[in-house]
């Protein structure tokens, strides 16, 4: 009966140890190329950091629609500070709290020397839209917020504070592109209500859902603009 020994195996100890150097090469090289990777990610982020615009510089080259009626408040004015603003964070929509009020008679109210507020925007009646102060400062609206906001004063017809269609209509224009220009969600649109707990704009506070079907209808009318685009 023949009898097999098994093979005999020959340590190779040389090429063992040249089999880990190479993974241990190997295995450097990786890390290396993975340090690369994010030393670049990480370099790259930094550079859009240094090199972003902050809202209040893009407020600052923002061209102002044709639909926009400027009739900024004097300089000087006590409504109007003059002072710059820290940041473009939300946007704040509040009621004039006087019915039947226009956009103009609004607009000249802050302009009077004895008023101390005013918004960055007016809406009227009919829809119109009265800009009041620029977009790089501060107006005189939102309480501590007034520093970072930018605010819209919304007519409306009656005590109820509801505004009209065409407010309504003119809101959503104003806001989304407001939006559009300072990337801001509907998140960052918010009511005078959210900052000091007034009830204001009455309607939207007393009512939450008309509220969240504005910012739903934010939403639909910005989708409905991409599709055109
Ligand atoms: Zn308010």
């Amino acid at each position: 009966m023949a009898t097999y020994s098994s093979p005999r195996r020959h340590p190779q100890p040389k090429r063992k140890r040249t089999a880990k150097k190479n993974n241990k090469l190997k295995g450097n090289a990786f890390f290396l190329f993975l340090e690369l990777i994010i030393l670049a990610i990480l370099g790259f982020q930094a550079f859009r950091i240094i090199t972003k615009k902050s809202n209040v510089e893009i407020a600052a080259e923002l061209e102002i629609p044709s639909w926009i009626d400027v009739q900024l408040i004097d300089e000087g004015n006590p409504s109007r500070s003059g002072v710059q603003l820290e940041g473009i964070n939300d946007i704040v929509v509040h009621y004039v709290g006087n019915p039947r009020t226009n956009a103009q008679q609004n607009r000249d109210f802050y302009n009077q020397q004895d008023s101390d507020v005013c918004s960055h925007f007016v809406i009227g009646l009919e829809g119109e839209i009265i800009m009041c102060v620029p977009l790089t400062e501060k107006s005189a609206s939102s309480n501590d917020r007034n520093r970072d906001t930018i605010s819209i004063e919304v007519c409306h017809p009656d005590d109820t504070g509801e505004f009209t269609d065409a407010s309504y209509q003119s809101l959503i224009k104003l806001v989304n592109w407001l939006r559009k220009s300072f990337n801001l969600s509907t998140d960052h649109v918010i009511r005078h209500y959210e900052v000091t707990g007034k009830e204001c704009p009455m309607y939207y506070v007393r009512n939450p859902e008309k509220w969240d079907q504005f910012k739903e209808d934010l939403k639909a009318a910005e989708e409905a603009a991409d599709d055109e685009e």
